[in-house]
C-alpha cells in the first residue's frame, strides 16, 4: 500500500525528474519494460526485483515526474494547514504516523543509460516519453522521439486520460484533473478566482469541491459542484446516504447542484467567465470550470499491438493472470480482468494499481498466479464522511444497510442519520453478497474480503453488527 510503498525508501526520489534523456541514453534492449509511470508500474517493478533481484527494469511514462501517488492530490494537499509545504507536495496524513510525506515513491532508481551495464540490475525511469506503438510479435516498442527498445517481458500500465463534455472542449477556462500540473495549477488559480464550477458528482468531483473549499474559504473563494445524479457519489451509494453526504458537503461551504444537467456553456469575450446553462434553465457563472466526469482507459496502443479492448468495461482484456497476450501484461485502471469472483471487470482505484501490479510482476518473472485477491479502496468527504471498500459497489445493486443508532433510539425508529454503518450490496439474480463497504468504520477490509468469498446470500444482521463493531 501508499505506507509501504514510501516507506521502502532508499535515498529519496528527487521532486521530479530531469528533463527526458536523450535518445543515446535510451537502452535498446530491457528484458522488463513497463509502460507508464504510475503506482501500478512501480508496483510491477518492486514485484519483478522481489523475485528476481539482478531484474533489470525499465519504466517509460510521458509525465515530467517519477512514480508518485494521486490520492492526495484531491485529498490531504487542501488540507494540510502548512500550504508552503503542499504547494511541494509534502503533506501529513494519520497513516503516515504523524510524518511529513510526499507524493511520490522512494526507490533507488538508475539512470536509463547506466541499466545495461549494472550487474545487480536495477528501476530506471525514462520521463517525459510517450510509448507510440507495440509490437507484440517482435517485442519491441517505439517512443516518440523514435528511439526503439526491446524487451523480454512488457507490461502496459497506461491508466486512463480525464473523460470531458462537449461543451467544454475547445478554448476557456476550463480543466480537468488528473495530475500533479494539474494540483499546482488549481491551487494557483484559488489566489485570483472568485468562484470555481466542478461537474461531476463522483470521486474526483467531490473530494476536490471538498477539498478547494477547506483551501478556499478564508480566500473568499465559492465552491459550486453540479452532477446528474440525487447526491454525492450517487453512482456508488444509496440514494439516502448519497443525499445525507451531499448535506456534509454543503456544511463544508459547497454549494451543491444534484439532480442537474448541463445543456450549455459559453465563454466571456474577454474568455474570463464561464456560464454554464442546466437543464432546469438556471445560470451558473465561475471564473473556472473543473470537469471532473470519469475516465477514459489509456488504450491507444491495442490498434499497433493488435490486442483485444472490452467493449463493455472500457481497458486491455486480460486474463486471471493479467495477460493480454504472450510476453505482455496489463494492471491497473487500464486492465479488464477476468475476477474469479465476480467475473470481468476494470476497477479505478489506488490499492487495486498496486495488487493488480504486483501480481502482474510476479507473473511476468515466470510465477502463474491468478488474481484472487478483492482489491479495497476509501475516500474521504470531508471531516465526518470516510468509507472503505471492497467487491462490487454499485448504487445500481440491492442494498442492505445496518446503521449505528444512539442508545436512546428505539430500534424501529427511520434511519435518518448515517454517521456509522455497513451497506451489503447483493447481486441481481441470487442475492450474493458480492460488494461491502464500511462508513465512518475502518480496517475491516479483511472482514469484508472474507465475506465476499464466502459466497453467501443470506444476510445476518447481528452478524454484521457484531463483525463490523458497528454500536
Ligand atoms: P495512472 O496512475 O494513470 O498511471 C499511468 C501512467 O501512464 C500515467 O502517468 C500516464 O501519463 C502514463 N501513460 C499513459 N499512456 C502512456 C504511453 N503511451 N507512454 C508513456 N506513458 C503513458 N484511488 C483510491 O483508491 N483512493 C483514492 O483516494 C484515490 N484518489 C485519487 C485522487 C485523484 C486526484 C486521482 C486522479 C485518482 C485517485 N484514485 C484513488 C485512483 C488512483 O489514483 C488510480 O486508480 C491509480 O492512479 C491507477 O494507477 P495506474 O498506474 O494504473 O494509472
Ligand atoms: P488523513 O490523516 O489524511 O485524515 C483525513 C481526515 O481528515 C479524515 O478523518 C477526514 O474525515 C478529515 N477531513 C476530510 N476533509 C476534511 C475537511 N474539509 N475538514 C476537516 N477535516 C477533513 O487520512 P486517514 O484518516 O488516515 O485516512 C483516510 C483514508 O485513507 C482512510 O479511509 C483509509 O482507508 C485510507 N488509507 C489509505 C492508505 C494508503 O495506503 N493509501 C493507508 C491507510 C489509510
Ligand atoms: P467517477 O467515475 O467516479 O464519476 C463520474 C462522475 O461523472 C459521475 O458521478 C457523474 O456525476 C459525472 N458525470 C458523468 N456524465 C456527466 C454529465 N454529462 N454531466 C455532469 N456530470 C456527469 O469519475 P471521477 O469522479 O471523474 O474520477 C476520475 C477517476 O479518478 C476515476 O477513475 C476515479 O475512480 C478516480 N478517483 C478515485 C478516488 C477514490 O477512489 N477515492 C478519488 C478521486 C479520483
Amino acid at each position: 500500500n501508499l505506507e509501504s510503498a514510501q516507506e521502502t525508501s532508499t535515498p529519496p526520489a528527487p521532486a521530479s525528474s530531469p528533463a527526458p534523456p536523450p535518445p543515446a541514453d535510451i537502452p535498446d534492449f530491457a528484458p522488463y519494460v513497463l509502460i507508464g509511470a504510475g503506482t501500478t508500474s512501480f508496483a510491477a517493478a518492486k514485484a519483478i526485483r522481489e523475485k528476481d533481484p539482478t531484474a533489470k527494469v525499465l519504466i517509460i511514462g510521458n509525465e515530467d515526474y517519477t512514480p508518485y501517488s494521486r490520492p492526495p492530490l484531491s485529498k490531504q494537499l487542501w488540507l494540510y494547514e502548512d500550504h508552503e509545504a503542499a504547494k511541494n507536495l509534502k503533506f501529513t496524513a494519520s497513516w503516515s504516523g504523524g510524518k511529513v510525506v510526499d507524493v511520490f515513491y522512494k526507490a533507488d532508481f538508475c539512470s536509463p543509460k547506466d541499466l545495461p551495464n549494472l550487474e545487480g540490475g536495477g528501476i530506471a525511469v525514462v520521463t517525459g516519453r510517450k510509448v507510440t506503438s507495440l509490437d507484440t510479435r517482435k517485442k519491441k516498442i517505439r517512443l516518440d522521439n523514435g528511439s526503439e527498445v526491446s524487451f523480454n517481458k512488457c507490461l502496459l500500465a497506461t491508466g486512463g486520460t480525464p473523460k470531458t463534455l462537449p461543451v467544454f472542449q475547445g478554448k476557456g477556462p476550463f480543466s480537468t484533473f488528473r495530475a500533479i500540473p494539474d494540483y499546482k495549477a488549481l491551487d494557483k488559480l484559488l489566489d485570483s478566482a472568485k468562484s470555481i464550477l466542478i461537474v461531476g458528482g463522483g470521486f474526483l468531483g467531490s473530494e476536490l469541491a471538498v477539498g478547494l473549499a477547506s483551501r478556499g474559504k478564508d480566500k473568499g473563494v465559492t465552491i459550486s459542484q453540479v452532477f446528474p445524479e440525487v447526491g454525492n457519489l450517487g453512482l456508488v451509494l444509496p440514494q439516502d446516504v448519497s443525499k445525507w453526504t451531499t448535506d456534509k458537503v454543503r456544511e463544508v461551504g459547497v454549494q451543491v447542484h444534484p439532480g442537474t444537467g448541463i445543456k450549455s456553456a459559453s465563454v466571456s469575450e474577454d474568455g474570463k467567465k464561464v456560464t454554464v446553462v442546466t437543464d432546469n434553465g438556471t445560470e451558473l457563472v465561475a471564473d473556472h470550470v473543473v470537469v471532473a466526469v470519469g475516465l477514459q482507459p489509456n488504450t491507444d496502443l491495442a490498434t499497433s499491438a493488435r490486442l483485444e479492448i472490452d467493449k463493455e468495461h472500457g481497458g486491455f482484456k486480460v486474463n486471471s493472470e493479467l495477460l493480454a497476450c504472450t510476453d505482455v501484461w496489463a494492471a491497473g485502471d487500464v486492465a479488464s480482468f477476468y475476477d474469479p469472483y465476480l467475473g470481468r471487470r476494470r476497477v479505478e482505484h489506488h490499492d487495486h494499481a498496486n495488487v493488480s501490479g504486483r501480481l502482474a510482476g510476479y507473473n511476468m518473472t515466470g510465477e502463474h498466479q491468478p488474481f484472487m485477491h478483492q482489491s479495497m479502496f476509501w475516500s474521504d468527504i470531508g471531516p465526518d464522511v470516510g468509507f472503505e471498500a471492497t467487491g462490487l459497489i454499485d448504487s445500481k445493486l440491492p442494498t442492505v444497510g445496518v446503521w449505528g443508532r444512539k442508545s436512546s433510539e428505539a430500534v424501529d425508529t427511520p434511519v435518518d442519520d448515517y454517521s456509522k454503518g455497513v451497506i451489503y450490496y447483493l447481486d441481481k439474480e441470487g442475492g450474493r453478497i458480492v460488494g461491502v463497504l464500511t462508513w465512518n468504520i475502518f480496517g475491516k477490509m479483511d472482514v469484508a474480503r472474507q465475506i465476499i468469498s464466502e459466497e453467501k446470500t443470506e444476510v445476518d444482521i447481528s452478524d454484521i453488527v457484531q463483525h463490523f463493531e458497528i454500536h
